[in-house]
C-alpha cells in the first residue's frame, strides 16, 4: 500500500521462496518443452441444438510430459502466461489447429470452425493479427473456418488497441467469441464495443443451472440477450441431461461438455466426424 511506499523492504518467507523455485523449474521445463516439442492439442466436439452435430470443436491445449504424462493447461497456463512463454506455445497452438483444420478439410470431415483460446499476453502483442493472417496463409486454412476464443480479461487488458484489432479480424473474417462469458463484472459493454459474433457462456453458471433459480435465470438471460444482439450462443461444460434441455428449450444455439464429449486427441475426433458423416 502506498503507506508502506517509503521503506519497502520485502520479506521472503520459506514457503515463498520455494513458490518461486518452483515456478521457474517449471518455466525452464516448459522452454524445454517447446524445444521438444512435446505441446499437443486436443479438441472438444461444439454440438447443435439437439445434440446431434458437431459444427465445431475447441482446441485444448495439453503437455505431453515426458515422465508425468499427458498435463492439462490448469498446471502450467499461470507460469506460462506470467513468463510470456504463452506467445511462442499460443503460436505453436495456433499453427497446429489450423493444420489439424486442414488435414479435416482434405478428408471432407472439417466441421464449421476451430476455435482457438487466446490468451491476454498474445493479444497485447502488435503483431498479433499479422501472426494470424501468416498462419492462416501458409497453412492455407481459410480465416471463416478459425475461430478466437476471447476472454473478457483479453478484451480489458488491451484499452483502445483492443477495438482496432478486434476490427482488422473481423475484416480478415475470423469469428470471435467471449470465453466464460459472464464472469468479468463489465461484460454488457464489451457486447456494445466490440464486433464479437458468439457468447460461450460459463460453465460456473451451467453447473447449478437446474438447482440454483439465480443461474438458471443468468443463462435464460444471457441467451435471450446474445439473440437480441444477433449474437449465437454456446454453453460450456454441459453435463446433464437437464442441462441439455434447459438449454434446448431456451433455444441455445450450440452446447459443450461432457454429456456429449470430452476434449478428445485428434484421431478420436476424425473417427466422431467420420461415423457422424456416415449416419
Ligand atoms: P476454457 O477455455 O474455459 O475451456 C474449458 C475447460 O473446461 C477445458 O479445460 C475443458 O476440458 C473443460 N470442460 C469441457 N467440458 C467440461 C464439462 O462438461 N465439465 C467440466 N468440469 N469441464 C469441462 P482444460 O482443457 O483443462 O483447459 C482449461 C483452461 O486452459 C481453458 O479454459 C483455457 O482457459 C486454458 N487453455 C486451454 N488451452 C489453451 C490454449 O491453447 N491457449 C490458451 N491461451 N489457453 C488455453
Ligand atoms: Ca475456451
Ligand atoms: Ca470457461
Ligand atoms: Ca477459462
Amino acid at each position: 500500500s502506498k503507506r508502506q511506499g517509503g521503506h519497502s523492504v520485502q520479506f521472503f518467507t520459506p514457503e515463498m521462496n520455494a513458490e518461486a523455485h518452483d515456478r521457474l523449474q517449471l518455466e525452464n521445463e516448459l522452454r524445454k518443452a517447446l524445444e521438444r516439442d512435446e505441446f499437443r492439442l486436443y479438441f472438444q466436439p461444439q454440438w447443435d441444438l439437439d445434440g446431434s452435430t458437431v459444427v465445431g470443436l475447441e482446441a485444448l491445449l495439453r503437455w505431453e510430459h515426458p515422465t508425468q504424462g499427458l498435463v492439462g493447461p490448469d498446471r502450467f497456463m499461470a507460469t506460462a502466461e506470467h513468463s510470456g512463454l504463452i506467445v511462442p506455445i499460443g503460436n505453436r497452438v495456433l499453427q497446429a489447429a489450423c493444420e489439424q483444420g486442414m488435414a479435416w478439410l482434405e478428408q471432407g470431415l472439417l466441421p464449421q470452425r476451430i476455435a482457438v483460446n487466446i490468451s491476454s499476453r498474445q493479444f497485447q502483442r502488435q503483431d498479433m493479427t499479422e501472426v494470424i493472417s501468416r498462419t492462416l496463409r501458409e497453412t492455407g486454412f481459410e480465416a471463416g473456418r478459425l475461430e478466437l476464443e476471447l476472454t473478457e480479461t483479453v478484451l480489458m487488458d488491451n484499452g483502445e488497441d483492443t477495438v482496432t484489432m478486434l476490427r482488422a479480424l473481423k475484416t480478415m473474417g475470423v469469428h470471435l467469441a467471449i470465453d466464460d462469458f459472464g464472469t468479468g463484472y463489465s461484460s454488457l459493454a464489451y457486447l456494445k464495443r466490440f464486433p464479437i459474433d458468439r457468447l460461450k457462456i460459463d460453465r460456473s453458471f451451467v453447473m447449478d443451472l437446474t438447482r440454483d433459480s439465480d443461474d438458471a435465470a443468468i443463462v435464460a438471460a444471457t441467451i435471450a440477450l446474445g439473440h437480441n444482439l444477433n449474437r449465437t450462443v454456446i454453453a460450456e461444460g454441459v453435463e446433464t441431461q437437464a442441462q441439455l434441455d434447459f438449454l434446448r428449450q431456451h433455444g441455445c444455439d450450440l452446447v459443450q461438455g461432457y454429456l456429449l464429449s470430452r476434449p478428445l486427441p485428434a484421431e478420436a475426433i476424425t473417427e466422431l466426424l467420420r461415423a457422424q458423416r456416415a449416419e
